[in-house]
C-alpha cells in the first residue's frame, strides 16, 4: 500500500518536472537553452581541473630535478584559463537565470489571468481556488526557476560526478561506493525537512492571505476615512501582527529542529569522509603513487563529495519545489466546469427571455435561494425587480447571464435553452451594471472603454456613452480630460465621487450596445435630478430593447412597464405600478412606506 503511494508520488514528481520544463521552454526557449549549455560546460571543466592539477604537480616535481619549467608552466596556464572560463560561465549562467525569472513572472501571470477568465463563477465560490491562486502567485515563479536551476545544476554535477568517479574507480571501486553510501543520511534528512516545510506552509496559506488582504484594504483611499473614524487601523494592525507573531514563534521551534538534524548528519558525513580520505592516502602510498596521484585523488574525493552532495541537495530541492508546483499544475489543469457547448450565436435583437420553474442554490450550500421561479421578459419593455435584501434579485441576474446554471428548470432566450448559445455571445449581448462595479485604476477613457474593448480607441463613441449618463460634464473638467487617471492612489490620479463613478459605470454599459441592459441599484448615489435625466436617456437608448432594473427606490420603479416583487427567492406579485397599487398587497405597503417617508 505504502509502496504504491511512493510510486505514485514519484510518478507525480516526474510529471511535474516535465510540466515545468515545458512551460519554462515556452516562456524563454533561447535563454533556457543557453543556460543548459553553460552548465554542461561548467560540469566538464570541473573534472578537467582535477586532471590538470595532477599533471601540474607531476611535471613540477620533474622540473625540480631537470630545471625545465616549460611543462609545469603550460599546465599552470591551462589551469588559469580553465578557472577563468569557469568564472565567466558561472556569471553567464546567473545572468540567464535572472532574465529567465522575468520571463517566468510574465508566463505565470499569463496562466493566472487566463484561468480567471476561463473558470466559471462556481470556482470562485470555493476558498480553495483562492488559496491555490495565492500559492501560485507567491511561490510558483521562484519555484519554477528554482526547478530549472536545480535541473541544470543536477546536469552540471552529474557530468562532474561521471568524470570524477572514473578517476576514483581507477584507484578503488570500494572507495567510490563508500563515498556514495555515506551521502544517503543527508539526502533522507533534506527530503524529510522539505516535506515538513511544505505542510507548514500549506496550513498557513489562508491566514497569510487574510493578513495580506487586510493590509490591502487598509491601503485603499476610499477606505481610509472609515478606518480612521472607527479607529480600525490599530485593530487590523494587531490582527496582522498577531498572525505574523504566531508564525515567528512556530518557526523558531521548527527551524531550530531542522538545524539540529542537518548539523547532526553533516558531522556524521564529515567523519565518514575523513576516514575514507585517510584510507585513500594509505592506499596511494602502499601502491607507490606519485605526489601528483595523491593530489589528484584527494582533490577528486573532495570534488566527488561536493558533487554527490550537490546532486542529492538538488534532488531534495527539486522534490520540495515540486510540492509548490502542484498548485500551478492543479490551477493550469482546472477546467471551466460549465460546458460551453452552445453552437448558436446570440445576436443583440433577441425578443424574449423566459425563466421556467427555475430553482437554484449556490455551490457548497444547501439552501435554495431561487425557488420555482417563472418570469418572462419581452423586447421593447422596461422591467423592475424589487424586494428586500437577500430575496434573490442579484442571483436572478447571475443566472440570466449564465454565470451559473440552475439545478432545476430552464432559461430560454427566444424559446431556445440558454445552454445552446455560446457563452461568449451571451456575455457580449448583456449589458450589466452591478452595485459593486469595478473602479479600475485606469484613465476615464479606459474605464468606459472596457465596456467594449473594441471601441477603446474610438473617443467619439466613448464621449457619446459618457453623455448618456451625464459623465461628460465632469470628465471634461478633469486635468487631462478623458486621459485622466482615475483613483487617487496613483501619480496624477483624480478621485471621483461615488455618484460620478456610477455615471462612469453606466457609460461603460451603454458603450456595450447590447440587447439587454441590467441595472443593479445603478443610481443609488445619484442626486434626484441626475437620476431622472439618466433614466430618460436610458429609456430612449433602450426603446427597442429590454431593460431590467433592480432597485430599492420606488420613485424610479413607477416609470417601468412591469414590476416583479420578490420575496425569499419567489416572485410574489407582478404588474404595472398602477396594477400593484390597486392590489394593495406587498408592493402597495412598501411603496406607501417610502412615500410616507418622503412626505
Ligand atoms: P439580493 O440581490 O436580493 O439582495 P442576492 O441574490 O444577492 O439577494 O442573495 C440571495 C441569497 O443568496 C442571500 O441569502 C445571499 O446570502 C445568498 N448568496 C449570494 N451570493 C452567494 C454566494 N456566492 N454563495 C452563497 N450564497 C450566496
Amino acid at each position: 500500500m505504502c509502496k504504491m503511494k511512493n510510486i505514485r508520488q514519484i510518478g507525480k514528481f516526474l510529471k511535474n518536472i516535465c510540466y515545468i520544463i515545458k512551460i519554462v521552454f515556452q516562456a524563454a526557449p533561447g535563454i533556457t537553452t543557453k543556460m543548459i549549455i553553460c552548465n554542461i560546460f561548467l560540469g566538464i571543466l570541473v573534472s578537467f581541473n582535477v586532471y590538470i592539477w595532477k599533471y601540474f604537480v607531476d611535471t613540477a616535481v620533474i622540473s625540480l630535478e631537470s630545471g625545465k619549467i616549460g611543462a609545469p608552466a603550460f599546465w599552470l596556464i591551462s589551469l588559469a584559463v580553465c578557472t577563468g572560463v569557469v568564472n565567466l560561465l558561472t556569471k553567464l549562467s546567473t545572468y540567464y537565470r535572472e532574465i529567465g525569472q522575468e520571463y517566468m513572472n510574465c508566463k505565470v501571470a499569463n496562466i493566472i489571468m487566463g484561468k480567471i477568465d476561463e473558470l466559471n463563477m462556481e470556482h470562485f465560490d470555493n476558498p480553495k481556488v483562492y488559496d491555490a491562486v495565492e500559492k501560485v502567485s507567491n511561490e510558483s515563479v521562484a519555484r519554477c526557476i528554482s526547478i530549472i536551476v536545480m535541473l541544470v545544476t543536477l546536469l552540471r554535477y552529474l557530468t562532474t560526478f561521471i568524470g570524477i568517479i572514473i578517476v576514483i574507480i581507477s584507484l578503488s571501486n570500494t572507495i567510490a561506493a563508500l563515498m556514495c553510501i555515506t551521502m544517503i543520511p543527508i539526502f533522507y534528512v533534506s527530503i524529510s525537512i522539505a516535506l515538513r516545510q511544505y505542510n507548514i506552509y500549506s496550513e498557513r496559506v489562508q491566514n497569510v492571505r487574510l493578513a495580506d488582504y487586510l493590509k490591502e484594504i487598509s491601503l485603499k483611499y476610499e477606505n481610509i476615512k472609515e478606518l480612521k473614524i472607527y479607529n480600525a487601523i490599530i485593530f487590523l494592525k494587531n490582527k496582522i501582527v498577531c498572525i505574523y507573531e504566531k508564525y515567528i514563534a512556530e518557526d523558531k521551534k521548527y527551524k531550530k529542529r531542522f538545524l539540529y538534524e542537518l548539523t547532526g548528519t553533516d558531522i556524521l558525513q564529515y567523519i565518514f569522509s575523513t576516514i575514507i580520505k585517510i584510507y585513500t592516502v594509505f592506499k596511494v602510498i602502499t601502491e607507490k603513487g606519485t605526489i601528483g596521484d595523491l593530489t589528484m585523488y584527494i582533490s577528486a574525493l573532495d570534488s566527488l563529495e561536493n558533487s554527490i552532495r550537490t546532486i542529492l541537495d538538488s534532488v531534495a530541492s527539486l522534490y520540495s519545489d515540486n510540492l509548490y508546483i502542484d498548485n500551478l499544475v492543479e490551477l493550469d489543469n482546472m477546467r471551466s466546469g460549465m460546458e460551453d457547448t452552445g453552437k448558436r450565436e446570440l445576436s443583440s435583437d433577441f425578443k424574449t427571455i423566459e425563466f421556467q420553474n427555475v430553482s437554484f442554490k449556490y455551490p457548497y450550500t444547501d439552501t435554495y435561494v431561487l425557488k420555482d421561479l417563472s418570469i418572462k421578459f419581452e423586447n421593447g419593455k422596461t422591467y423592475a425587480l424589487v424586494g428586500s435584501n437577500g430575496s434573490g434579485k442579484t442571483t436572478f441576474i447571475k443566472l440570466l447571464m449564465r454565470l451559473y446554471d440552475p439545478q432545476k428548470g430552464e432559461i430560454l432566450i427566444d424559446g431556445v435553452s440558454i445552454k445552446e448559445y455560446s457563452l461568449k455571445s451571451i456575455y457580449k449581448n448583456i449589458g450589466v451594471i452591478f452595485q459593486d462595479f469595478i473602479k479600475y485604476p485606469l484613465t476615464a477613457r479606459e474605464n468606459i472603454g472596457i465596456g467594449n474593448v473594441e471601441e477603446m480607441n474610438k473617443l467619439k463613441n466613448i464621449e457619446k456613452a459618457a453623455k448618456v449618463s451625464g459623465a461628460d460634464d465632469f470628465i471634461e473638467k478633469l486635468k487631462n480630460g478623458y486621459d485622466t487617471l482615475l483613483q487617487k492612489e496613483w501619480d496624477n490620479g483624480s478621485e471621483l465621487s461615488i455618484g460620478q463613478w456610477q455615471k462612469i459605470a453606466i457609460s461603460r454599459s451603454v458603450l456595450r450596445n447590447s440587447g439587454i441592459l441590467i441595472l443593479d441599484e445603478p443610481s443609488s448615489a445619484l442626486d434626484p435630478k441626475s437620476e431622472y435625466e439618466m433614466f430618460e436617456k436610458m429609456k430612449m437608448l433602450m426603446r427597442d430593447k429590454m431593460s431590467i432594473m433592480i432597485t430599492h427606490r420606488f420613485s424610479n420603479v413607477r416609470i417601468v412597464d412591469q414590476i416583479f416583487v420578490m420575496q425569499e427567492g419567489k416572485v410574489v406579485e407582478f404588474g404595472s405600478h398602477e396594477d400593484l397599487m390597486l392590489k394593495k398587497g406587498i408592493y402597495y405597503n412598501l411603496y406607501s412606506l417610502q412615500a410616507d417617508y418622503y412626505k
